[in-house]
C-alpha cells in the first residue's frame, strides 16, 4: 500500500472555529460516524477537544466509548443507535448521551438505566419526514408523556429533543421543522423541558439560522467538505483537510499503476470520469486495473511519482465532493471509503 491519507488537523480546529463562529450561539456537536469521516477518530476527537468542542456527535455505542476512551468525562458523546440491550448498559455504565426514536427502545433504556444505578440521559427522537428512524408525529404524545413519567421515576433524564432533516429542499425541511416545532409544544405540554434541541447539520447550520435552536449537528463542514451541488469550500470558509495521495507502482502500454486501496475503498464508478493532478501539474483521467488499483496515465511518468487523487479543491486538485460530484453523490462518500489499509498521517502546525 503506498497511498496515504494526510490530515491537516491545524485545518480541522480552522474548520471547526469557523464553524462555532457561525453557528453561535447554538452549540457546536462534532459529527465523528465512520472513524471521523475516514480521516481517524482519536486525532479528529483529540484535535477537536484541544480546540474546545464539548460535544460529540458518534452515532454507535463502540464509537461512543471509543471517544469516552480518548477524552475522559469531560465531554459530551451523543449516539443514536443503539442495537444490543449490551448497547443501553453500555451507554448507561458509560454515561452517553443516548438518541431513542422508539418507545420499546425508551422502555429498554430506562430498564438498563435501572440496572446500573444511575438515569440515563435520553434525547427524544421525533421522525420528521425522513423515516429512518424516529418516532412517528402521531405517536409523539403518548411518546413523550411516557418519558416524562420515566424520568419522574428517576431512570431517564430528557436532556434533548432532535430530528434529523434531508437538508436538500428548502420546502421540505421547512415542513420537517413545522412538525419538530410542534413536537416541542407537546414534550412542553407533557411536562418535558430538554436544554437540549438539535435538528440541523452541516448546510442547514450555515444556511438557515431558524434550524439551529441549541445545537448543530456537523460533520462534513468541520472536515472541510461542502455539500454536493452547493457552495465552494472557499465561500463557506472552510478548508478539506484531508489529501488523498498515491504512488505510481508501474508504468504499461495501458498507462500508469496507482495504488489507493481501491478494492475497499473508491467507488469504481469514479473510473473514466475522475481524474488525478500529476506531478507536471496537469490531470488525468483515473481508470480501473488490475487488483483494483487505479491506472492513470501521463507522458513521462515514472514509478514513484505522487498523484493527488483529492484533496483541496483548489490549484488542480480535485476535492472529495468534486469527485462525488461526478457520480452523483456526496463527498462525504467519497471520504468514508478511503480503505481502512490507507495509513493516516497527521499534520499539526
Ligand atoms: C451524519 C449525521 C449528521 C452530520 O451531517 P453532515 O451533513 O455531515 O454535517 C448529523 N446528524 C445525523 C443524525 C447524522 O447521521
Amino acid at each position: 500500500m503506498t497511498a496515504t491519507l494526510h490530515v491537516d488537523l491545524t485545518a480541522l480546529v480552522a474548520n471547526i472555529t469557523r464553524v462555532r463562529e457561525a453557528v453561535a450561539p447554538a452549540e457546536l456537536m462534532l459529527v465523528v460516524k465512520d472513524d471521523a469521516y475516514g480521516h481517524g477518530l482519536a486525532p479528529v476527537v483529540r484535535a477537536a477537544a484541544g480546540a474546545g468542542v464539548r460535544w460529540f456527535g458518534a452515532f454507535d455505542i463502540g464509537t461512543a466509548r471509543a471517544v469516552r476512551g480518548e477524552l475522559g468525562e469531560d465531554v459530551r458523546i451523543f449516539a443514536w443507535i443503539a442495537a444490543a440491550h449490551a448497547d443501553l448498559r453500555a451507554a448507561a455504565e458509560a454515561g452517553i448521551d443516548l438518541g431513542v426514536g422508539d418507545a420499546d427502545l425508551l422502555e429498554d433504556a430506562a430498564a438498563a438505566a435501572g440496572r446500573v444505578g444511575r438515569p440515563l440521559r435520553v434525547h427524544l427522537k421525533l421522525d420528521t419526514g425522513l423515516h429512518r428512524n424516529g418516532v412517528r408525529p402521531e405517536a409523539w404524545p403518548r411518546f413523550v408523556s411516557r418519558a416524562a413519567a420515566l424520568e419522574a421515576e428517576g431512570a431517564l433524564d430528557v436532556v434533548g429533543i432532535w430530528s434529523h432533516i434531508a437538508e436538500a429542499s428548502d420546502d421540505e425541511d421547512d415542513d420537517a421543522r413545522a412538525l419538530f416545532e410542534r413536537g416541542l409544544q407537546q414534550a412542553h405540554d407533557a411536562g418535558l423541558r430538554p436544554v437540549v434541541r438539535h435538528l440541523a447539520a452541516s448546510a442547514a447550520s450555515f444556511a438557515r439560522p431558524e434550524f439551529r435552536y441549541d445545537m448543530v449537528r456537523v460533520g462534513a463542514f468541520c472536515y472541510g467538505i461542502r455539500s454536493a451541488g452547493g457552495p465552494s469550500a472557499g465561500q463557506l470558509g472552510l478548508v478539506p483537510i484531508a489529501r488523498l495521495e498515491a504512488e505510481v507502482l508501474g508504468v504499461g502500454e495501458d498507462g500508469v499503476r496507482v495504488d489507493v486501496g481501491a478494492l475497499h475503498g473508491l467507488p469504481s464508478r469514479l473510473e473514466g470520469r475522475a481524474s488525478v493532478a500529476t506531478p507536471a501539474g496537469t490531470r488525468r483521467l483515473l481508470s480501473v486495473g488490475e487488483m483494483d488499483s487505479l491506472i492513470a496515465a501521463w507522458p513521462g511518468a515514472a514509478p514513484g511519482d505522487r498523484v493527488i487523487v483529492y484533496g483541496s479543491g483548489a490549484d488542480g486538485e480535485a476535492s472529495a465532493t468534486d469527485l462525488a460530484e461526478l457520480i452523483g453523490t456526496i463527498g462525504e462518500e467519497i471520504a468514508v471509503r478511503v480503505s481502512p489499509l490507507v495509513p493516516r498521517s497527521y499534520a499539526v502546525e
